[in-house]
């Protein structure tokens, strides 16, 4: 029955997110808990991807690691898990052992590790997981399947698929691209020299193909290890300043730069002053970005 008014105004569709990216440890090198680092967090890297009915892609095993295993044992399912490791530092790779679905679940975790490290990735992870370093775990790590990356082509998981970039970082590392059936979603780039200079044009062309590779990536997670003043005693550790990953965001096109792997001597206070500086360094360019700093807890839709 008509009421005789005019047509209802067409409700807009809401806008569904195609992924939601989580932080679970943001500090880079060593963790570095305690009242300075409250806000930002003192757990070391570990974020996921996670797409609606997937189990969640886990990107490193940082100290982080062991808070999203509690969340994953509380709330939902035994389900097979697959974490990527962008490389092996100790940063990266030192939660696992700490991780809860290992000692709750029965499923499967699968392992990949993007770094072109020749070493078997197998005996890493078993030695990682081993008495002394780890007395209790015998048993346990069975259900681990530590799977090879064959050449490090694009791999499909579920909606997902990873890219493998080659990071600028000392052994050799992965920056990781994210992409789902519209496209790339995020690229994480946690430990990455964008201003490594060894005059070869080798490097120049290393930059040229990353920028090229993330380019138009909407959400873009960078090193931020240091700012600009650090840099000139810090050549060839591995790590960018805020500075730097603000104009490579800026090059690539990003909508969203999260600025990650903080210092772990930053204190919460220094962490906002780069952000500042950061956001002011984009105000300045004109094209809009919008940047964050990563904090435990920090959820973006992308
Ligand atoms: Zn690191
Ligand atoms: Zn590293």
């Amino acid at each position: 029955m008509s009421t005789g008014g005019p047509p209802p105004a067409a409700r807009p569709e809401p806008i569904r997110p195609r992924a939601r990216v989580r932080f679970w440890g943001t500090r880079g090198t060593v963790s570095s808990p305690g009242p300075r680092t409250v806000r930002y967090g003192g757990n070391t890297p570990c974020i996921t991807v996670e797409v609606d009915g997937e189990a969640p892609l886990i990107l490193d095993a940082g100290t982080g690691i062991r808070g999203l295993g509690a969340h994953l044992v509380e709330t939902t399912r035994d389900e097979p898990l697959t974490l990527m490791l962008t490389h092996r530092h100790s940063d990266h790779v030192l939660g696992l052992a700490h991780f809860a679905p290992m000692f709750a679940w029965r499923s499967s975790i699968t392992v990949y590790c993007g770094d072109g490290e020749a070493t078997s990735l197998e005996s890493f992870v078993r030695q990682l997981l081993s008495p002394p370093l780890v007395p209790y775990i015998e048993g346990v790590t069975t259900r681990l399947t530590v799977a090879e990356w064959a050449n490090l082509a694009p791999l499909a998981l579920g909606a997902l698929t990873v890219v493998r970039c080659r990071a600028q970082h000392p052994g050799d590392a992965a920056v990781l691209r994210v992409d789902d059936a519209g496209g790339p979603l995020v690229a994480y780039a946690p430990d990455n020299e964008l201003a490594y200079h060894d005059e070869s044009a080798r490097v120049e062309s290393w930059r040229r193909e990353l920028t090229s590779q993330l380019h138009g990536v909407p959400l873009l997670v960078h090193d931020a290890t240091y700012v600009d003043e650090e840099l000139a005693a810090h050549r060839g550790w591995g790590h960018s300043s805020a500075a730097e990953a603000t104009r490579f965001a800026l090059e690539c096109e990003a909508r969203t730069l999260v600025l990650f792997h903080h210092h772990p001597d930053r204190d919460d206070a220094a962490v906002e002053r780069i952000v500042d500086q950061a956001r002011e360094q984009v105000q300045r360019a004109g094209p809009s970005l919008r940047v964050l700093a990563a904090w435990e807890g920090l959820t973006l839709a992308v």
